[in-house]
This record gives C-alpha cells, sequence and structure tokens, in this order.
C-alpha cells in the first residue's frame, strides 16, 4: 500500500470476566494507543476501535460459580475495563461490547451470508456430552490432555500450555470441567468454516505476501499452522449464551464466540460511524484502508488464519496490512495469571501511583514484550521512573521553565547570534520527528519510546554544557540565544511525547502555552481523568503538528509567555517498590498454602495401637543450639516423670530463649536416639504451616501440670 486514505486500528477485545492487568496493557492496549495518537498527530483519518468480548464457556462458568447470571459478570466487567481504558488514556474513538443489539445483527449477518454462499460444511458429529449436567461440553467445559504437549489441563477449545487451537473431540481423558465425570458421546448438528479450503490463499496471501513486513514470531506461528494442515473449524457451539444461530434448525445453538469476537471489531466501527455520522464501509471495505490489529501472542491464529479466511469468504472486506502481535509480559520473573492473582491490576495500580498512569505506560513500552517474553520488576519500573523521567525528561523541562520564569518573567527571550553548537542542536531536534516515526511505522514502539527519551537527553546536556545558570552573570545576550533554543526543543518534546506520555504532553502544552484556544486550556488544566473524546479531538487543533516540529522554523516564538513550573514526574522511592514486592511476595505464599496438598490419612490403627504411645504435657526448661547444626536444638525437658534431655529440630523457626518455659506436648517412650552424639529421649510433638514455620501442639490451659496423660 502507498498511501493509506484512512486506518482501521483494532485492539483485542478484551475477555469480560475479570479487570485487566499490565500484562494486557503492555501486549495490545499501549502499543495500539502510542500507533493510534501517533496516526492523528501526523493527520491522519484513524478509527481505533475495541470493545468488551461478552460471549464463550468462561463466563457462564463463572456466572454459575458466583449465583448470578451471565449479564450481570459481563456487566460488571465491562464498567470495570471501559473506566481503566479512560484512565489510562487509550484513546479509543469507540468502546463497544458484543452484547449490543448492533453486534447479534453484524455477526448475524455475517454468518447468513456465508451460509448462503455455501461456505459452510453442516455435519452431524459427536461431541463430547455431560449426562448428568444434561448438556454438551464445548470449548472450556472440558478439561483434558492436549494432543501435541501433553498438558494435562488443557481446555476444549486451546492449549493455555503451547497455544494450540483444536477440537473438544481431539483432547485425550476428557473429563467434565462442571461435574468432573468422564463424558460421553452425543450426535448433534454443527456448522463448520472448510479451512484447509483456504489454504492456498492463506499460502499466497502470507508466507508469500508478509514474509518480510510481519513480525517474525507472528509469521513463524502462522506457517507452523499452515504447514501442519488446516482442517475445518466448527464455528457454532451447543450452549445458552451467545448470538443465535440465525437458522430455523438450529435451536439451543449459538456462534462459537471465536466466530463473532473478531466481528466485534465491524459492528463497533459501525456503531461509532452512526454516532459521528459518517459511513462505516470504506474502514473495512476500501482497498486504500489499512487495517491493523493489535494482539497478544495467544490470538494469532484467530487474527491471522480464521478471521481472514472469513472476511476472504465474505468477499467485500479488505484483509489486515498487519497483526503485531507481542509476546508475554511476565511479573518478577513469573507468569501473569489471573487465577492465582499474580498480576498488577489497574485499578490498584491507580491507587497506589494516582496521577501517574504515564510512568506505568513508559516502563511498560520501555520494556515491551516486542519480540520474546519479557519480564516486568517493580525495580525497573522505579529505574524507569527516577533514572529516565525524574533526572532526564522532567529535569529538563523543569530547569527550562525554572530559568524563564526567573529571568524573563516567563516570556520567551529574543535569541541573538546562534553558535554552532545551537544550529547543531536545532538541526538535530527537527529529525526526530522522522526517527521516531521510522520505529512506530515498524510497530517498535520501544526503540520509539527510547529515541523519546533521547531527545530529552539532548536537551539536558545542551543546558548542562551552555550552562546557562553560569552564563547569566556575565553575558545575558548569550543566556537569551541559550534559553530561547532550550524552549524550542522543550516545544518539540510537549509534542512528540503525546503518543507516549498523553498526560504529561498535556500538561507540557498547558505549561508551555501551547494551546491557544481557551477551551482547551479548560481540558488541560483539568485532572488526569478528563482525557476523553473532547480532548482528543480538540488537541487536533494544537498549535504544533508532528510534522510542524521538523518543518516550522520557529516553535515557540519570543515574546511568548509561558506558564510557571510544575513537577511533571517524581521520584519513587524504595520503600514504596518494597511495598509492591511485598504484596506479591504474599500473593505467592497465599498461593503456596493453597496449592499444599493436604496428605491422606494414614491406614487404620486399633485403640490398642494408640494406647502404646505414652504422651505427656512438660516444661522446656533449658534449651541450647547444637554446635555446627542449624536445625537442632538441645532441650532439658520437665516431663514430669523426670527432667531429661530431648533433641529437636525446631531450630530455624525458633531461638533457644523463645523455648525456654514452653509446656510442650512430649511423647515420652519413644526409643531414645543419638543425634550427633547426644542421647534423645523422647520427642516433642510439632505441627508445620504452609509456610514452612513449625508450631507447638501446645497443651495451653495454665491448669495443665507436667507429668498428666494425653489421650
Ligand atoms: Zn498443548
Amino acid at each position: 500500500m502507498s498511501t493509506p486514505k484512512r486506518y482501521t486500528i483494532t485492539a483485542a477485545l478484551p475477555y469480560t470476566n475479570g479487570p485487566i492487568h499490565i500484562g494486557h496493557l503492555a501486549g495490545v492496549y499501549v502499543p495500539a494507543d502510542i500507533y493510534a495518537r501517533y496516526l492523528r498527530l501526523t493527520g491522519n483519518d484513524v478509527a481505533f476501535i475495541c470493545g468488551s468480548d461478552e460471549h464463550g464457556v468462561p463466563i457462564t462458568i463463572k456466572a454459575k460459580k458466583e449465583g448470578v447470571s451471565p449479564q450481570d459478570i459481563v456487566d460488571k466487567y465491562h464498567a470495570i475495563i471501559k473506566k481503566s481504558f479512560e484512565d489510562f488514556g487509550i484513546s479509543l474513538d469507540n468502546y463497544s461490547r458484543t452484547s449490543a443489539k448492533i453486534h447479534h445483527d453484524t455477526a448475524s449477518e455475517f454468518f447468513t451470508t456465508l451460509y448462503k454462499k455455501g461456505e459452510f460444511i453442516e455435519e452431524v458429529t459427536e461431541q463430547l456430552y455431560d449426562e448428568e449436567a444434561n448438556q454438551f461440553l464445548a470449548d472450556r467445559f472440558v478439561v483434558g490432555t492436549c494432543p501435541k504437549c501433553g498438558n494435562e489441563e488443557s481446555y476444549g477449545d486451546q492449549c493455555e500450555n503451547c497455544g494450540t487451537s483444536h477440537n473438544a473431540t481431539d483432547l485425550i481423558n476428557p473429563k467434565s470441567a462442571i461435574t468432573g465425570n468422564v463424558p460421553t458421546l452425543k450426535q448433534t448438528k454443527h456448522w463448520f468454516l472448510p479451512l484447509d479450503k483456504h489454504e492456498d490463499f492463506l499460502k499466497e496471501w502470507i508466507l508469500k505476501g508478509h514474509k518480510k513486513d510481519w513480525k517474525p514470531n507472528v509469521y513463524g506461528q502462522v506457517k507452523s499452522w499452515i504447514d501442519d494442515g488446516l482442517r475445518p473449524r466448527a464455528v457454532t457451539r451447543d450452549l445458552d449464551w451467545g448470538i443465535p444461530v440465525p437458522l430455523p434448525d438450529a435451536e439451543g445453538k449459538v456462534l462459537y464466540v471465536w466466530f463473532d469476537a473478531p466481528i466485534g471489531y465491524i459492528s463497533a466501527t459501525k456503531e461509532w460511524a452512526e454516532r459521528e455520522g459518517k459511513d462505516w464501509e470504506p474502514y473495512w471495505k476500501d482497498k486504500d484502508t489499512k487495517l491493523v490489529h493489535f494482539i497478544g501472542k495467544d490470538n494469532i491464529v484467530f487474527h491471522c488464519i480464521i478471521f481472514p479466511a472469513m472476511l476472504k469468504a465474505e468477499g467485500s472486506y479488505i484483509l489486515p496490512d498487519n497483526v503485531p502481535a507481542n509476546e508475554f509480559l511476565n511479573l518478577e520473573g513469573n507468569k501473569l495469571s489471573t487465577s492465582k492473582n499474580w498480576a498488577v491490576w489497574l485499578p490498584e495500580y491507580l491507587e497506589d501511583f494516582p496521577n501517574q498512569q504515564d510512568v506505568l505506560r513508559y516502563a511498560l513500552t520501555a520494556n515491551a514484550p516486542e519480540s520474546k517474553d519479557n519480564d516486568f520488576t517493580w525495580k525497573d519500573f522505579q529505574a524507569r521512573n527516577n533514572n529516565e523521567l525524574v533526572a532526564i525528561f522532567g529535569n529538563f523541562i523543569n530547569r527550562v521553565v525554572v530559568l524563564t520564569n526567573k529571568y524573563y518573567n516567563g516570556i520567551v527571550p529574543e535569541p541573538s547570534e546562534f553558535f554552532e553548537i545551537d544550529e547543531e542542536t536545532l538541526a538535530t531536534v527537527k529529525a526526530y520527528p522522522s526517527v521516531i516515526s521510522s520505529s512506530i511505522e515498524r510497530y517498535r514502539f520501544r526503540e520509539a519510546s527510547q529515541e523519546l527519551m533521547n531527545l530529552a537527553r539532548l536537551g539536558n546536556k545542551y543546558l548542562a554544557d551552555e550552562e546557562p545558570w553560569k552564563l547569566i552573570k556575565v553575558d545575558e545576550e548569550r543566556t537569551k540565544t541559550i534559553m530561547y533554543v532550550a524552549l524550542q526543543i522543550a516545544s518539540a518534546l510537549a509534542t512528540l511525547s503525546e503518543p507516549f506520555l498523553p498526560f504529561t504532553s498535556n500538561k507540557l502544552k498547558g505549561i508551555l502555552g501551547l494551546c491557544y484556544n481557551e477551551e482547551q486550556s479548560d481540558v488541560v488544566i483539568s485532572s488526569n481523568k478528563e482525557i476523553t473524546t473532547t480532548q482528543k479531538n480538540e488537541s487536533r487543533n494544537d498549535a504544533l503538528t508532528w510534522k510542524d516540529i521538523s518543518s516550522k522554523e520557529i516553535l515557540l516564538p519570543a515574546g511568548h509567555q509561558i506558564g510557571k513550573a510544575e513537577l511533571l514526574f517524581s521520584k519513587i522511592e524504595d520503600e514504596t517498590v518494597q511495598a509492591q514486592v511485598d504484596k506479591l511476595l504474599a500473593t505467592k505464599k497465599a498461593n503456596e498454602a493453597a496449592n499444599k496438598t493436604i496428605e491422606p490419612q494414614k491406614e487404620t490403627i486399633t485403640f490398642d495401637d494408640f494406647t502404646k504411645l505414652d504422651i505427656r504435657v512438660g516444661t522446656i526448661l533449658e534449651a541450647e543450639k547444637m554446635p555446627k547444626t542449624k536445625k537442632l536444638l538441645v532441650l532439658k525437658v520437665d516431663t514430669g516423670i523426670d527432667i531429661r534431655t530431648i533433641v529437636s529440630g525446631i531450630a530455624e523457626s525458633f531461638t533457644p530463649k523463645e523455648v525456654v518455659g514452653k509446656k510442650v506436648t512430649v511423647l515420652v517412650n519413644l526409643a531414645p536416639r543419638a543425634l550427633r552424639g547426644v542421647e534423645s529421649q523422647g520427642m516433642i510433638l510439632m505441627t508445620e504451616t504452609p509456610e514452612g514455620k513449625l508450631v507447638f501442639v501446645n497443651p495451653d490451659d495454665t491448669s495443665v501440670t507436667n507429668g498428666l496423660h494425653i489421650s
């Protein structure tokens, strides 16, 4: 495509059974937002589209668990997710939902068109059925062993371990997720999309056509799918939650969630166009439109094989120009997991770091999992903030604004003669838009964010080298030139940072007085939460566009009044990030405790067996560490019968001091045994918590005296 007339940018529809976390933000929504904001700033016609994916089995399972309706679940999380996107400045043109009527209509119509064109195979097949629950077991209603990788907890539609997508009947040893029963097979009719029929087209279009411009991780996954051979995929399900199959003989059947969800991009575009009084069709049907899907790597097969096959079969739609899927983001070395609560949830982040959305956006972009899985650590987050945002970007802007106010009452000074360093610096600034553009257009957002930081570095170095704070005392004219140049760099930063740091960019534009329009400065001054469509559209009237930074001789003219300094970023202390790490460690411990298996009951014994054990109350009189061991304490214990020596492996849980005077339970008739040369005459009864801490089995009533039997 030479120059696209317009862009349709889609971001993966979040599944509406929970809030979203940093992995989603890093993998899909921040890169998509940077791309969309950049395109708008460069004057392009953009539809940036997303919505809640509200059908499918996991939602019905969650609803069942919580005793509410699936609609209750999706209403709850749709609102939470929508708010998170607004809070983090994801500048969607429309955030719709697949339970909306417009989507039901669009998806039904799409199915009907393919049906009428004879694009489906209609087949009665045997599907897994749970006799007790009286229902078919589609997708996540069934768990079993993955035929490809052997993962024993693969779902019916997809294995989360190896990413393979399969049919439920492919699972080895399938079990119902509802009752745990082994399912039976029962006949039912379904409609299949014959993917094998589209193999040649997919080979031609992707394997030949996109070898060079698609990311290697995406291309590689698609190639391995096609090389394995494609098979027909059922696009309907026996379920009661979803879009009813629009055919007379399809009662109790709905469209497969992965058939209807991508059509959600189309219905969300329609909804937006209706609201804006536009025609939606060019955004999906004009060959001069560039369609880009932002997704995570677990969705590659659906966006690169199944959805394109659907679009191709329909016939009137364009195909994606690129699908820049990201790899996964891990958190402190472990896989992000909703069920294990191993995540940083966006609503929680905002509570702990109010008004610091840009810090998270920046840290996630600078460390984005673009070409391989990557790890988010709180240490790195702190370092990105303190060493880059605060020390470079924030420091530069603060110096420029403070000095301009101090020396010139906030009025941009008239420069005198430019030295070579000034000319060079200004020329370098002019080169930045194309440098950053080149990275963004190749979907290299990490690289782009580092180039932006390099521009701030340039400004910081320029001031540090020229030292206007020293020069002001000896050469006022030269100082004016330096401050003028620095103010031009600050203006460039205000504009070029918008895709990456929208809140900061807004604030900086306000400080520099780059929004001339009264109404706009209101928006700029208002809190960060107010990044709404109003702000987004009005900012198009900003004084400076992306191209202006290269082409305009003067970005901030002499005589222009700027505002007072405000801190753009603030230092994050060690205690703050440590608190976050501690929170995760607590989660980890709770997970381990929950996973610790309860040991099965031992073999039955008789009462006589039990009475052989002579268990008494005792008191520890003395305790000392056994030399050269980690675990052992040598105890003197008053058993009521005598005072004896017992060696006990409790030194890692207690110091000698802590146990002296402790009332304990003692097995007194255990045969003596020598431990490290000390004879131990009995055993103190202990138990162990899931965290590995030993606890005394403790007769803790004071009226219980030494020597009493425990029976
Ligand atoms: Zn697998």
